[in-house]
């Protein structure tokens, strides 16, 4: 038996290439001055949080980002030391815990900061927080005719100390885009009210794109997320390294005549006598249906097309007179440098994002192992 190979199917994690992108990714911050909070949201983008924080801080990184206040406990009780920011949670979120564990907490209206300042009495300890200006996403946020009534309430309130004031931007993706300046310019103007207020916090705008496009918008710490996993999120090259592959195997070859057709509905016949491998992974290890005749992966050094629908457990290649191994391996997606698909191909075929391709890799039934 192959010891290597996944029981079904697995995401293969290189935290080799975490420590370079990050390494990129935070020389490019320090040579703004700025330091490098890593963004370790959604289970680290299907990555796993704790594997990466780690390896992110080996690599430059002085800080962390999570959505939510549990993510960021489960870091601190792995042991996780370094500065956590956590910025999105509903009013049930455990906030005196994470006051209690040092962990940074967003606020974005005088509700939140109620709830921060009361979690802060609970916890017996001055919270640190992050004033979040909303400058044109329009998601959180405190709206720029409020913000000043935000910072006066947050300079005035003893159990909170600001460390920061933050904002995230809508189109950095697209460099020179108008809307980057013109949030770049409502930041500045909250930035200016903030300091009328008496605080003189930290500033960070800045995702991925913007980190790697936009030197002038680094401030004090950058936050990217999406290229800390190799996927570049700008039009222009830049060197970074994918970090997930996701693979499974050959479990069953056998040799069909033409006129064969192949899994649910029929929806593919073979044209010519062919060897069709069965792979045991499906929609439910992240395999999209909506994949189905539209499908290639790497086996045997070559890209072979996905015959009929995707299962739920399992699909079929169509290897023509190639004879795979029992055990052999199947790339579905991986960097690209073998040939073999990539989360951005995927993620092009079914008119979505990368983020979406690797974010939905974490799942129970596939393994993930760390390289
Ligand atoms: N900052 C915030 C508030 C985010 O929500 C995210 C991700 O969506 C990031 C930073 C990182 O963005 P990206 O993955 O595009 O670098």
């Amino acid at each position: 038996m192959n010891v290597d190979l996944p029981i079904r199917a697995e995401t293969v994690v290189d935290l080799r290439a975490v420590r370079h992108n990050v390494a990129l990714l935070a020389g490019r911050a320090a040579a703004s001055g700025a330091a490098t909070m890593v963004v370790v949201k959604a289970d680290g983008y299907g990555h796993g949080a704790l594997p990466v924080a780690r390896a992110a801080l080996d690599a430059g990184a002085t800080w962390l980002g999570t959505a939510s206040v549990h993510e960021a406990l489960a870091l601190r009780e792995q042991g996780i030391t370094a500065p956590i920011l956590s910025w999105l949670d509903t009013p049930a979120a455990d906030f005196a815990a994470g006051v209690a564990a040092g962990v940074d907490l967003s606020v974005s209206s005088p509700g939140e900061l109620a709830r921060v300042s009361a979690a802060a009495a609970s916890a017996g300890r001055v919270a640190r927080v992050h004033l979040k200006i909303d400058t044109g996403l329009a998601r959180n946020g405190c709206p720029p005719e409020t913000w000043p009534h935000l910072v006066k309430a947050a300079a005035a309130e003893p159990g909170v100390q600001v460390v920061a004031m933050w904002s995230h931007l809508a189109c950095a993706d697209e460099p020179g885009h108008p809307s980057i300046d013109a949030q770049a310019a409502r930041f500045a103007d909250a930035h200016r009210v903030a300091r009328e207020a008496g605080l003189d916090p930290m500033r960070h705008l800045a995702n991925s794109a913007a980190t790697l496009t936009r030197p002038d918008l680094h401030f004090d710490l950058v936050r990217p997320g999406i290229a800390v996993y190799g996927l570049n999120p700008v039009p222009q090259a830049e060197d970074l390294r994918p970090v997930m592959t996701f693979r499974s195997s050959v479990v069953l070859t056998r040799r069909v005549p033409a006129g064969e057709s192949v899994s649910y509905g029929h929806t593919w016949t073979a044209t010519r006598d062919t060897t069709l491998a069965l792979v045991p992974a499906g929609y439910a290890d992240g395999v999209p249906r909506s994949l189905s005749g539209r499908m290639s992966v790497w086996l045997d050094g070559a890209r072979r097309p996905v015959a009929g629908r995707i299962c739920m457990d399992q699909f079929v290649v169509d290897c023509g007179d190639h004879e795979p191994d029992v055990g052999a391996e199947v790339v579905l997606f991986g960097d690209g440098t073998l040939g073999e698909p990539t989360a951005r191909e995927w993620a092009d075929t079914l008119g979505t994002i990368d983020y979406e391709i690797v974010t939905g890799m974490y799942r129970p039934r596939v393994a993930r192992r760390y390289v």
